[in-house]
């Protein structure tokens, strides 16, 4: 299943973030050590997200992250100092294309799904209902993670707090398709959060940033695994651990 990275602290190259280290974003798309629940590669396209002074922008493509010349010259030319990128397995019978790769974004968030929504698309056909026929019709692709994009942005748009808004759609996909893998991963360049619901996720905290990753991007012993059913808190300095109910576990 997909892998999906966030970067926040000091200003760093896109290269240095995601392709220079020993197992970063740019490995785990041909060689992750932590696949679950499916896939071996993550070759159906990739996205990066980054943040200017003028809001995020993005960098999506249908081709495998290692295939596009690009990225490379891009990534060595662009810093930035908060960072959301993803590798993209395609869930079978999901379509294909650029638009399908997260981060996908509105307004200052960016967002991406390590997952599936099982039963996919019956199961959460009455969960789609409830959102405004404009935004189904304006999708990003007919996906499960756009879908998941679409309910989660539709809570936030109402003023919902972000971890409650990640909370609510997390646990209203579960009642719907219990056996749904849900990593959510949210920013809006100065804050994140994370859930991990059927797939591996794991924080580095300092100095001076804080990364979450699908997997750790290198062998540093400060890289911490998250527990399943949790929901990760954090800012550029620290991070809490809540249980999806809202209870602060760590
Ligand atoms: N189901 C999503 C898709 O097809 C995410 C895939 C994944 O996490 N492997 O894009």
């Amino acid at each position: 299943m997909c892998r999906h990275q966030l970067y926040l602290g000091p200003p760093v190259s896109l290269t240095q973030l995601l392709v220079e280290p020993p197992y970063g974003l740019y490995r785990q798309s041909w060689a992750p050590r932590d696949m679950r629940g499916g896939g071996t590669v993550n070759v159906d396209g990739f996205g990066v997200g980054w943040y200017t002074p003028t809001g995020p922008v993005r960098y999506r493509r249908a081709a495998p992250i290692w295939a596009d010349p690009g990225l490379v010259e891009l990534g060595r030319a662009t810093t930035a100092d908060a960072v959301l990128a993803a590798v993209r397995s395609a869930t079978p019978g999901m379509p294909f294309g650029e638009t399908a790769c997260a981060p996908f974004t509105d307004g200052r968030w960016l967002f991406s799904h390590n997952g599936v929504v099982a039963g996919w698309p019956d199961s959460v056909a009455a969960l789609a209902a409830v959102l405004p026929v404009t935004d189904l019709l304006t999708l990003d692709a007919p996906t499960d993670s756009a879908l998941l994009w679409a309910l989660l942005r539709h809570r936030l748009r109402s003023g919902t707090d972000p971890g409650t808004a990640i909370t609510d759609t997390v646990t209203g996909v579960l009642a719907a398709a219990p056996a749904s893998r849900l990593n959510l991963l949210l920013t809006d360049g100065e804050r994140a959060w994370a859930s991990a619901v059927g797939h591996s996720l794991s924080v580095l905290a300092g100095p001076e940033r804080l990364i979450i990753a699908s997997e750790p991007s290198d062998d540093d012993p400060a890289w911490h695994p998250v527990a399943d059913r949790r929901l990760v808190v954090a800012d550029r300095h620290t991070y809490t651990v809540e249980d999806l109910c809202g209870s602060t576990s760590s």
